[in-house]
């Protein structure tokens, strides 16, 4: 059967009846791709794939929970979401708000969005507003907001969002014919974390000669990593402005999902970030956003401190939540700084003396 979203393809597992008006894009089956190059490159005995949400509609992984955030709102007749967002939540929102035909407000923390999610909200003629505070601060006014007035909240609080990410753990059992023994992703206000492992979970107990729990691996920017220290961070910073959140709304369930996994939350600085970001682009070919590449900053440095039994190669997907097009001027502004670009004259000499072909 042609693929017809999400929704379509995981209506037994998904809140939704035949009243409910499926508002898709064709979201998730997305691409899970093995790290060949990586492998070879980190000498690591096992296996690596990229899920490489960065190919859902709007770019990431948002979409995958506004497909029913959306259709759910629309079925109870709601005509307009709102959302708090470091800028994916709020690009998704605003397309899936078009394609309803429904109003969308969002609220963004003012200077700390990257410009191709900012112009993708606009574009899609979402009510953008910029707030002079943080993530966290202009979350609590939304969520204040649609308990006063008629909208509807589409922030991960939203029960639906979580319900619409978990597919992605759906998609890598099927993909893979089993579960991965580990599975790496960024944490910021820990709803995907806690929507894979809703996937995983309710995956092992359907099949459960097929299927296991993989353990869970989050990792936090160094600067806002409240999960890590254990208390929120006030003023959180980050070059990953998709994980610049200081006090996750699904801090608990984060928990539980390391805890019952056997997994770990830690944190990775912003200069492992970037390395980690421009190694997968150079060796693999893919260009994720930067919190995309804390999986791998993360994964990096478990192989660095010897985590894994070198007797057992294991099999490990990373996330890739967000497409690298997102934030084009955190490369072009180190680019710059590393000589990348070079200028030269209208000339063939010129140009062969700059590239010594
Ligand atoms: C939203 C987002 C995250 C963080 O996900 P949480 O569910 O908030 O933990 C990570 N990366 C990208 C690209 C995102 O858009």
């Amino acid at each position: 059967m042609v693929y017809q979203g999400l929704i379509e393809k995981y209506k037994d597992f998904l809140p939704v009846n035949n009243r409910t008006p499926i508002i898709s894009l064709y979201e998730g089956n997305t691409p899970l791709i093995p790290a060949n190059n990586l492998l070879k490159k980190l000498r690591f005995d096992g296996k690596i794939y990229f899920k490489f949400e960065g190919m859902n509609p709007t770019g990431s992984f948002k979409d995958r929970g506004m497909t029913i955030a959306v259709s759910k709102a629309v079925e109870n007749g709601s005509k307009a979401v709102i959302c708090a967002s470091t800028g994916n939540t709020a690009a998704s929102a605003a397309a899936y708000a078009a394609k309803a035909g429904i109003q969308c407000v969002v609220l963004i923390p003012e200077g700390k969005i990257a410009m191709g999610k900012l112009s993708q909200a606009v574009i899609h003629g979402a009510e953008v507003l910029s707030v002079d505070g943080n993530f966290d601060e202009t979350l609590n006014l939304v969520r204040e907001l649609s308990g006063q007035y008629p909208v509807t909240l589409v922030n991960s609080i939203n029960p639906f969002r979580i319900d619409g990410q978990k597919t992605a753990a759906y998609e890598i059992c099927e993909s893979l014919g089993q579960s991965p023994d580990y599975q790496f992703m960024p944490v910021g206000n820990a709803g995907n974390i806690t929507a894979y492992w809703k996937g995983y979970k309710e995956y092992a107990e359907a099949e459960p000669k097929k299927y296991s729990l993989p353990k869970m691996m989050g990792f936090q920017a160094s600067g806002s990593a409240p999960l890590v220290e254990g208390y929120p961070i006030l003023n959180p910073e980050t070059i990953a402005t998709a994980i610049r959140i200081g006090n996750p709304v699904s801090w608990k369930y984060a928990e539980e999902a390391r805890d019952e996994s056997g997994g770990i939350i830690d944190k990775v600085t912003d200069d492992e970030i970037l390395n980690a970001y421009t190694l997968i682009a150079e060796t693999e070919g893919i260009f994720c956003e930067p919190a995309s590449a804390a999986s791998i900053a993360g994964l990096i440095k478990c192989i660095r401190h010897e985590y894994f039994d070198k007797l057992n190669p294991v099999k490990i997907v990373c996330i890739l939540t967000g497409h690298g097009l997102k934030d084009p001027d955190t490369v072009l502004a180190n680019a710059v700084k590393l000589k990348k670009i070079k200028s030269v004259k209208a000339d063939i000499k010129d140009i062969i003396s700059a590239v010594e072909l």
